[in-house]
């Protein structure tokens, strides 16, 4: 738009409600409609209704009890009914007074003096009635109503809104195709008064349909576009071959490989063996032992003579969770002179300076740590690939910054002998190609099928789908704060069983400053009431070496009781834990209670999580944190639980959409839109192939500036 005189308020206002070209204002739904189309009888109308009707002032003054207001009363012939108006203007009373024949509309309420209306809507009676019901948009103050009318309805008179579904495409369910898009939304914004408003409003109308199949072939088709552009991409191809580090490692773990761990492991190296990024995500329940998968990915790498980073959200996770994995793969890679490094914020300088020494040199073959390793300073010398712990923790961006990591100009360290085997792609397909590392993101909050397959569809999925052999259920109990008492007892039971607890208090964050009194008084009181037991408190605003010391002692069996803030949301693996209390339940989110509640039941000892929910000052709980709670106790299976969080919360939260800036679907719901979502994803690619021009003019419709979002 060529920015040739300053805008007006209200152009501001559509600017900023993101309403700029034609077909913006005619896909701006309206929220509801008003039927003008029609006047009724007083006596014909019920309570409540939003009635129009004509009539006459029979009188007209101000009243000053209960408080100064206007009091119009009106007569239709039928009936009487009194128009009250506590603001009003000189001008208005004299358009309201005895005499004046007006058309007026509003919701009428019944009552002890007969009919009444709140500042009714009114103009001079007569004039034409409208034949469709009036559209009423959701704006904001700067931009009024009849304005947005105008602006939406000269757009949509506008706007290109020709055929982009093409003839040979499959016929979509539902008969979602029947109407056209310029029908569909003509007949949105202006929609017959005979309509079942019903339709309308649960979005099964004809007309809906059309929006959410066009809505749902737009995402699938910039999908499919982002697959193909990734797919011209180049990685090194990094082969398995008998006798190398990943086989070595298997050997050397203390346990046999679930058959689920040996199959997504398989997934992963034929993946990781062709030319192409792996764009890969693991996912499985708490537990269910992805470390040693991205272990084995690890060796594979470095075999062939390229680095590896591993990044995991907290610092405490890095350490935690890595311990191990590195304690299996370090004493396999000293042998061949190669180090593992370690990148935290926390880091001394001179420390920090030595790590870095290592990452460029490539004398690192594994580089684990925190948003450290993403940082600018961090030069791989052979990045081949990136594993990311916990994925929906990051953002779009710090996933592009990782992947951003490996130079062009990267070679596999030239210590191991196999270097550059099986890079089959030839010279000058490499150096057009951009060169990116493997990705594998790892997450134990499981992406339901719709969801993968309608904003990740140039992700593979790999699942682990099995627990390892001799894990105990974890048993839910809901319990009301009231009940306090109790849970301290069963703590002293566990406790004197040998066992160790956790109770998690939330962190309530208001801008700058983080409220501790949850955790600090529960720290306080379980102090007081569990005399001779080592109660730690761990929140994330401890300095790191008191955070380890806490873990330290909690992971070593001598501190009985942890009180924390969610900094042990993940990965912390201390099998000897087999109580965790949730304080404040109902103010977690599903997924993250799932995560908490992961930490117990990792050793064979029976285990339990107790939710302690307060229903605060109303006294009753919300409807979502209940609908929480109750899934919770009611099943442990965290795809289960990720499936009833969507349905709760909405896609949103699981793709981190405020850090992402994708745009959400506004029209299709994919809980209820599942056979839409299907018909697009099958004519996305055979849409790409046949018809490149009405792609082009379909995304750029529904997307317009917005695709690249998707790409991340
Ligand atoms: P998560 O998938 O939640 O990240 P971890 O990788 O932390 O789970 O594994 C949880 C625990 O299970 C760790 O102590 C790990 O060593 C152990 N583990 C992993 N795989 C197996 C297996 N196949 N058999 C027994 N224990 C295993
Ligand atoms: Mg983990």
């Amino acid at each position: 738009m060529p920015e040739t005189k300053a805008l007006s308020e209200p152009q501001k206002a559509l600017r900023k409600l993101g309403l700029d070209r034609d077909i913006d204002l005619a896909l701006h739904i309206p929220l509801r409609y008003e039927d003008e189309t029609r006047i009724v009888k007083l006596r014909d109308a019920r309570e409540g209704d939003p009635v129009q009707i004509e009539a006459w002032v029979t009188d007209s003054q101000v009243a000053y009890r209960p408080r100064r207001q206007l009091v119009v009363t009106v007569d239709d012939g039928s009936d009487t009914c009194q128009l009250r108006f506590f603001s009003f203007y000189p001008s208005q009373q004299k358009a309201l007074a005895e005499g004046a024949r007006l058309r007026i509309r509003g919701e009428l309420k019944g009552g002890f003096l007969g009919w009444t209306m709140m500042h009714p809507a009114y103009k001079v009676a007569g004039g034409e009635l409208p034949e469709a019901l009036t559209p009423v948009y959701s704006t904001v103050a700067a931009l009024p109503q009849p304005y947005l009318r105008k602006a939406v309805a000269s757009a949509l008179a506008r706007a290109d809104l020709s055929e982009t579904i093409p003839p040979d495409a499959p016929p979509a369910p539902g008969q979602a195709t029947a109407w056209s898009l310029g029908q569909a939304l003509r007949f949105l914004h202006h929609p017959t008064p005979e309509v079942s408003l019903a339709a309308l409003e649960d979005r099964t109308h004809p007309a809906w349909l059309r929006l959410k199949a066009e809505e749902l072939l737009a995402q699938q088709l910039s999908q499919v576009q982002s697959r193909r552009a990734h797919d011209e991409l180049r990685s090194p191809a990094l082969a398995t071959h008998a006798g190398a580090l990943h086989e070595q490692l298997l050997a050397a773990l203390p346990f046999q490989l679930t058959s689920a761990q040996r199959r997504v492991g398989e997934e992963i190296a034929a993946s990781l063996a062709r030319d192409r990024p792996m764009h890969r995500l693991l996912q499985g329940d708490v537990g269910s032992g992805k470390t040693v998968v991205a272990a084995l990915a690890a060796a594979i790498a470095i075999d062939a003579g390229w680095q590896c980073a591993l990044m995991a959200p907290t610092e405490i996770l890095a350490e935690q969770h890595f311990r191990k994995l590195i304690g299996w793969l370090e004493p396999l890679l000293a042998p061949r002179g190669l180090r593992v490094a370690w990148l935290t914020g926390s880091q001394k300088k001179k420390e920090r300076g030595a790590m870095l020494e290592l990452v460029s040199s490539g004398a690192a073959a594994l580089v684990v740590g925190t948003h450290a390793v993403i940082q600018e300073q961090v030069q791989f010398k052979a990045l081949a690939l990136a594993v990311i712990d916990e994925q929906h923790r990051f953002g779009v961006a710090q996933r592009l910054a990782l992947r951003g990591k490996m130079r062009a100009d990267a070679t596999p360290s030239p210590s191991s002998g196999r270097a550059g085997e099986g890079g089959s792609t030839d010279a000058l397909d490499e150096a057009a190609a951009q060169r990116e590392p493997h990705l594998l993101m790892m997450s134990a909050t499981p992406i339901p099928r719709t969801l993968a397959m309608s904003y990740y569809a140039d992700l593979d999925v790999s699942t682990i789908d099995e627990l390892p052999p001799g894990r105990t259920p974890v048993v839910t109990k809901l319990i009301s704060d009231s009940r306090r008492e109790e849970v301290i007892a069963r703590i002293r039971g566990q406790l004197e069983a040998g066992r160790q607890v956790y109770w998690v208090c939330p962190l309530i964050e208001e801008s700058e400053t983080l409220d501790l009194t949850d955790a600090t008084e529960t720290h306080r009181q379980l102090s007081e009431v569990l005399p001779g037991v080592l109660v730690g408190l761990l929140h994330s605003r401890m300095p790191a070496p008191e955070k380890k010391a806490v873990m330290s002692l909690f992971t070593g069996g001598q501190m009985g009781v942890l009180v924390s803030t969610t900094v042990i949301e993940v990965g912390v693996d201390v099998p000897n834990a087999s109580l965790m209390v949730i304080e404040h339940a109902e103010r977690f989110g599903l997924s993250q209670l799932h995560q908490l509640r992961g930490r117990v039941g990792r050793g064979a000892a029976a285990s339990a999580c107790v939710l302690l929910y307060s229903a605060g000052d109303s006294g009753k709980l919300s409807d979502t944190a209940r609908a929480r709670l109750k899934a919770m106790a009611e099943t442990g299976d965290g795809f289960e639980i990720a499936r009833r969080d969507l349905e709760i919360r909405g896609p949103g939260e699981f793709l981190g959409a405020r850090q992402s800036g994708a745009p959400l679907l506004r029209f299709a719901d994919l809980t209820t839109d599942a056979d839409l979502l299907e018909w697009a994803r099958a004519l996305a690619p055979l849409m790409l192939d046949r018809h490149p021009d009405l792609v082009e003019r379909h995304v750029a419709r529904w997307l317009g500036g917005r695709q690249d979002y998707l790409k991340a």
